[in-house]
């Protein structure tokens, strides 16, 4: 954000931005619940098309990273398994060949896992940037029932997504 909003700023503003998205409150009403100017509000929307591809990106960061975390656990109790075997007293072969066993499955999962990340596609959110809208609503200038037509349909995609 370019430029300070107080409503990306208030402590609130994840309940905001949800019903901003919900859309059943409206937005006068909702600067009113949290104090903020209706100004700020309108200016604000422009904002929740990028806020909402950020909280997606950093979900699938999250999750990708969850998985991985759990498997290089595995891979360390694995290890450490390993090192006791080869270590005691008595060496027993058969849990070497277990551990070694388990650790190649654990890195061929941490391959298919980074594998699949890279493959999933990046699903977008197609949007229509505000400069690109204003662009539209500004080309049609001269047919002032068309530009009207097509802000309000721009309105209302905005609020849908
Ligand atoms: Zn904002």
């Amino acid at each position: 954000m370019t430029r300070f909003c107080t409503v990306c700023a208030h402590e609130e503003s994840f309940a905001i931005n949800e019903d901003i998205v919900i859309g059943i409150t409206s937005v006068r009403r909702i600067a009113a619940q949290y104090g903020l100017s209706e100004t700020a509000m309108r200016r604000h929307k422009e904002h929740i098309p990028q806020l909402l591809l950020q909280a997606h990106d950093d979900m699938q960061g999250y999750e990708a990273d969850a998985i991985l975390l759990r498997v290089e656990h595995l891979e360390n109790e694995t290890l450490q398994l390993l090192e006791d075997a080869k270590s005691g007293d008595v060496v027993d072969r058969r849990i070497i060949l277990q551990a070694i066993r388990e650790q190649r499955g654990n890195i061929e999962l941490i391959a298919k896992i980074k594998q699949l990340i890279d493959l999933a596609p990046k699903t977008e959110l197609v949007l229509i940037s505000p400069q690109v809208q204003a662009l539209i609503v500004g080309a049609l200038l001269p047919y002032p029932e068309a530009r009207q037509a097509v802000a309000d349909s721009l309105a209302s995609i905005e609020v849908a997504s």
